[in-house]
């Protein structure tokens, strides 16, 4: 053979193994840091409480909103409407939220108080491929207006106290040529019309009323935040809201709904979402009616805490899968009722927190440490304690005491979240330790590399390869069964045998590497050290080209 056919034969495989080796790492980090949070099967939990501090909600959610948009200087002649509610009639704060700032993350965090299962991110953010629960299904009845996607996605299984209606998508036109708030004009004027036919009983509790309001999203998207049309649609926006609210109180004028203004996620000057800067995580929160207090004082939330805070302004179950924690700065019950609705959202963490700790006890090969924060004896005497102090009429206490505990249960259910993480990186820093070695003994940096050694063959083979082959296949056996053995599921054990594979390639290119290492050997070590420093700085610049947004347009991305 030619020397160049030669090269060309043994450098169309390693093109395939090396698109292998980066799909499956690629695989190994979404598997790390994205696994699905969601277990199935716990106990629902709801205050113990007679008299909810409100009998319906109204949520009116702005898409796209983002905090700084609303809350400025403009605000008194932009918005009038609601900073006044904002100054005289609720409490009010910036929400927090976290990547992806995408509208279905967004609201699974509003309604189901948790971020999205990762794994969603394989079906575009558009579907969660594992089943949750929400304030919407433990409502009583909740009717949602607002763009198809969205007010779909918390009825999958047609349940009968849902009602969803929906403008054709025909109407979301991010070209510009009509005007966004049209789409919140069709949701004002549907939800008015349902109302005034009756089909929302005053006398029944637990209900939520959803306003999924598109427009500004819309209008950020065609014309970006800054312009003259995405203000001009949150200031007719607040005349809408204000009409709305005046009609819905008028309709039932019973003094019994709660009213929560807020949005999923904010936007960019360039008009985009997605990442993790300010304009795109800080969304508006303002909320007002039965049972929230008067409080002109700023206190931020994070965007899983509405769903507790719905649950508790409602009397309803929390959602199974929350994390939130209810905000007491926008709570106004009586204390002994507070205490109730603490307590209740302590107990569905606790189940959420058994129900992580249980499927890691089980597991026969894992070590199991228990969250050094909450053992057993712990979890334990709070419950009879809790019991003891609502004898007492302690409420003061439960809720001090309770607050403590919620906030370890949310940091133990991240720890248990996180229990594999510890075991796949090792594995697939290894496997990537040996890839790059192996890629190393590739590199025509001496020119004899492909032709001087061995047989030609693509792996030049070693002498000791056959006892050493024995060993590979022996220690992948048991890498299998422990891995089996451990609950992984079948391509997790990929992972297990992926660093000793990729080791396997460095030890049989073993000739190749002591090539490099006395080629190396040539220079001065201050040489190879100006060499590691010099490649250690452009690394790192690379990296931070795609951790910085701001670096983003320096590095020309
Ligand atoms: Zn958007």
């Amino acid at each position: 053979m030619e020397p160049d056919q030669r090269i060309r034969t043994k450098i169309t495989p390693l093109i395939i193994l090396a698109f292998a080796v980066h799909i499956l790492l690629l695989l190994s980090v979404l598997d790390i840091y994205f696994t699905s949070p969601l277990e199935h099967g716990m106990i629902h939990h709801r205050a113990n409480i007679s008299n909810p501090p409100a009998r319906r909600l109204v949520l009116l959610l702005a898409d796209g909103l983002r905090a700084s948009a609303l809350f400025n200087k403009d605000m008194p002649t932009a918005t009038p409407f609601l900073y006044s509610i904002k100054e005289n009639e609720g409490a009010w704060g910036i929400a927090h939220t976290q990547v992806p700032t995408e509208s279905r993350p967004g609201h699974i965090a509003i309604f189901a108080g948790f971020y999205e299962d990762p794994s969603a991110i394989f079906k575009g953010w558009r579907d969660n491929p594992v089943d949750f629960d929400t304030v919407i299904n433990q409502s009583t009845k909740s009717v949602c207006f607002g763009s198809p996607d969205i007010v779909n996605m918390f009825n999958k299984y047609n349940y009968s106290h849902i009602t969803s209606y929906y403008y054709d998508p025909l109407m979301e036109d991010f070209s510009g040529k009509w005007k966004s708030v049209v789409l919140d004009q069709w949701v004002m004027e549907h939800s008015k019309k349902y109302i005034q036919s009756g089909r929302l009983s005053g006398s029944q509790d637990g209900v939520i009323v959803f306003l999924h309001l598109l427009g500004i999203d819309t209008a950020g998207h065609s014309f970006k935040p800054v312009s003259m049309e995405y203000k001009l649609n949150i200031e007719e926006l607040d005349k809408e809201i204000n009409l709305f609210v005046k009609f819905f109180t008028n309709y039932f004028h019973d003094n019994d709904t709660a009213f929560i203004f807020t949005s999923d996620h904010g936007m960019t000057d360039w008009g985009s979402h997605g990442a993790g800067s300010k304009d795109e995580t800080e969304v508006p929160f303002i909320a007002w009616g039965s049972g929230i207090p008067k409080t002109a004082e700023r206190h931020d939330l994070n965007l899983t805490d509405i769903a507790p805070l719905i649950s508790a302004l409602l009397g309803i179950n929390f959602p199974t899968n929350s994390l939130g924690i209810t905000p007491l700065h926008f709570l106004n019950a009586p204390i002994k009722d507070t205490a109730q609705i603490v307590y209740a959202n302590a107990l569905q963490l606790y189940e959420l927190f058994m129900a992580k700790e249980k499927k890691i006890k089980k597991n026969p090969i894992v070590v199991f440490k228990p969250f050094y924060k909450l053992p057993k004896e712990k979890l334990i005497g709070w419950k009879s304690y809790m019991e003891d102090l609502f004898q007492m009429e302690n409420y003061q206490e439960v809720i001090k005491f309770t607050e403590n505990v919620i906030n370890n249960l949310v940091e133990g259910i991240k720890y248990y979240n996180s229990y594999f993480q510890i075991y796949l990186s090792l594995l697939s820093t290894l496997a990537f330790i040996g890839w790059l070695l192996y890629l190393i003994s590739w590199l025509p940096i001496f020119s004899n590399v492909y032709s001087s050694i061995g047989t030609g063959d693509w792996n030049y083979h070693n002498i000791k390869e056959k006892p050493l082959s024995v060993v590979f296949l022996f220690l992948n056996v048991i890498g299998f069964v422990i891995s089996r053995a451990m609950g992984f599921i079948y391509y997790y054990t990929l992972y297990v045998l992926f660093p000793m594979a990729s080791w396997y390639l460095v030890y049989l290119r073993s000739n190749y590497m002591r090539l490099l290492y006395n080629w190396l050997m040539q220079f001065k070590v201050r040489t190879l050290l100006s060499f590691a420093i010099t490649y250690g700085i452009g690394t790192e610049m690379l990296v931070s080209c795609f951790l910085f947004n701001k670096t983003k347009s320096r590095c020309g991305i």
